[in-house]
C-alpha cells in the first residue's frame, strides 16, 4: 500500500494552519470533537448557495434538490456501517440523542419491573445515564461488566451477569476515557444468546476503523457526526428494520405524519417515523461528505498509521518518570490518557495550551473508570489521522519538562 502521506492529509483541514499563542495548533483533541475537511465545509456552503430549501420533494426545484441531498447523505451513512437497508438510517443529533431515543422508545415498551440492562464499566455517561433514568422510572437494574487493571472488559464477568430477566446488553465499541477496544461482536453474540437486545456506541470508534454492523451483529448501532470529521448537530442510530419497526415514535410533530385527526395519527414508515419535525438537513449533507472523505482515505490505511502513532506516542509517555498511563489495554484506539505526579491535569493542560497543544483534561463525561483507576480526572490526548510524531514529540516535550522541573 501507498505510505499515508500525512502532510498532504493535513492541508485537507484549514483549521491544522492555526498558530496558537504563538505556535501552530497541535490538535490532540480528537476525542471530543474532530476538526474538518475543506470538503466538508465546501459542501456546507454549497447546500446553503444553492439547495437550500425544506425537505418535502414534490413542492419545488429546491426542495427537490434539498431532499435528494439529505437522502444521499443517507445512502452514504448506510454504506458506511455497511447496514443492509437505507430506511434503517435515522438522523439523529448525535451518539447521545440515539441512545435516549432507544432508551425512550425501545426501553419503554420493553423494560419492566425486575428486567437488567447490562452496561460495561468503560461508558461514557451519555450510554449510562439514560439507561439509570429507565431503570429508575421502571423498577429494572443497571449491571455493570468490569474491567482488569488494563481496561479491557472481564468476559467471564460479562457471562455471569447475563440471565433471563438481561433485556438489553449496551456497550461502547471504543472507550473515550481510555481508548480501549472492547469486542463488541463477542458480546453482542453473548447478548443474544441470553436473549436480549444489544446496543453499540460507536462515536469513538467510526473514525479509527471499519465498521460493519452487520458483521457486528447488535440491533441498534449510534455514532455522532462531528467525531467523524462531519458536522456538529448530526449523527446516526443505525437499528434492524424489524427491531425499530416494533417501536413507537419517541416524538411526535411534521414529517413523521401520514395522516392526522384529532381522534387519530398515522405514522410514515422507517426512517420517517423516528425524523419528528425539520431535521439538520445541512449536517446530515455535510456528515455524507465526511463519509465521502475518510472513505477516500481508506479506513485501513487510517486504522493502520494511528495505531503506529498511539504506539509511538504512549511508549514516549512512558518513558517519563511521573506519567502514569491510564488504560494499557493491548487492543487500544487514539486514547493516550495519562496523570503526571505532582501536578494537576489542569495545570499539565494549561502548560500545553501555552505551547499551542490542544488537549482534553477532567473527567471525560465518564467518571465511573476513572474512579476504577483512582483518578478523578486525567490528562487526555487523543489521535485522528492528521497528526504526526512530531506533534506528539512536542507534547512530550512539555511534559518532560513539567516532570523534571523542582516545584
Ligand atoms: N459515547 C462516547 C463513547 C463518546 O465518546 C461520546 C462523546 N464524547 C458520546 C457517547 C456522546 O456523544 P455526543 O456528545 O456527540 O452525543
Amino acid at each position: 500500500h501507498p505510505a499515508f502521506d500525512v502532510h498532504a492529509v493535513r492541508r485537507d483541514f484549514p483549521i491544522l494552519s492555526e498558530r496558537v499563542n504563538g505556535h501552530p495548533l497541535a490538535w490532540l483533541d480528537n476525542a471530543a470533537t474532530t476538526q474538518k475537511p475543506r470538503s466538508v465545509i465546501e459542501r456546507l456552503s454549497y447546500f446553503y448557495e444553492h439547495e437550500n430549501s425544506n425537505i418535502h420533494r414534490a413542492a419545488h426545484e429546491l426542495a427537490a434538490r434539498a431532499t435528494d441531498a439529505y437522502e444521499a447523505a443517507r445512502e452514504k451513512v448506510r454504506g458506511f456501517l455497511n447496514a443492509p437497508d437505507v430506511n434503517e438510517v435515522i438522523f439523529v443529533r448525535g451518539t447521545t440523542e440515539a441512545i435516549n431515543l432507544v432508551a425512550k422508545s425501545w426501553g419503554w415498551q420493553h423494560i419492566g419491573e425486575g428486567d437488567e440492562i447490562i452496561v460495561s464499566h468503560l461508558e461514557h455517561h451519555a450510554n449510562i445515564v439514560p439507561w439509570q433514568q429507565l431503570a429508575s422510572a421502571k423498577g429494572a437494574r443497571l449491571r455493570v461488566i468490569p474491567v482488569d487493571d488494563n481496561g479491557q472488559v472481564l468476559l467471564d464477568e460479562y457471562q455471569k451477569l447475563l440471565n433471563d430477566r438481561t433485556k438489553l446488553v449496551s456497550v461502547t465499541q471504543v472507550s473515550n476515557a481510555l481508548g480501549t477496544v472492547v469486542p463488541v461482536k463477542q458480546i453482542v453474540e453473548l447478548a443474544h444468546r441470553a436473549g436480549a437486545k444489544a446496543l453499540v456506541d460507536g462515536a469513538q470508534s467510526v473514525s479509527h476503523m471499519r465498521v460493519d454492523v452487520q458483521d457486528i451483529g447488535a440491533d441498534f448501532f449510534v455514532f455522532s457526526g462531528h467525531k467523524i470529521f462531519g458536522p456538529t448537530g448530526i449523527g446516526a442510530l443505525w437499528g434492524k428494520r424489524e427491531v425499530l419497526e416494533s417501536m413507537p415514535p419517541w416524538q411526535g410533530g411534521g414529517n413523521m405524519i401520514a395522516d392526522v385527526t384529532f381522534e387519530k395519527t398515522v405514522f410514515q414508515p422507517l426512517p420517517n417515523t423516528f425524523e419528528a419535525g425539520t431535521g439538520n438537513i445541512a449536517d446530515a449533507v455535510g456528515l455524507g461528505a465526511a463519509i465521502d472523505y475518510v472513505q477516500r482515505l481508506g479506513m485501513e490505511n487510517i486504522g493502520r498509521y494511528e495505531h503506529e502513532l498511539l504506539v509511538y506516542g504512549q511508549d514516549r509517555l512512558r518513558e517519563i518518570p511521573d506519567v502514569r498511563l491510564i488504560g494499557t489495554a493491548p487492543d487500544k484506539a487514539s486514547v493516550m490518557s495519562f496523570v503526571l505526579a505532582g501536578y494537576t491535569t489542569e495545570e499539565v493542560g494549561r502548560a500545553l495550551n501555552k505551547e499551542g497543544i490542544a488537549v482534553r483534561t477532567g473527567h471525560h463525561c465518564a467518571q465511573p473508570i476513572l474512579r476504577r483507576f483512582g483518578v478523578e480526572t486525567t490528562v487526555r490526548p487523543s489521535l485522528a489521522f492528521y497528526n504526526t510524531t512530531e506533534e506528539i514529540d512536542r507534547l512530550v516535550s512539555v511534559v518532560r519538562r513539567l516532570a523534571s522541573s523542582s516545584r
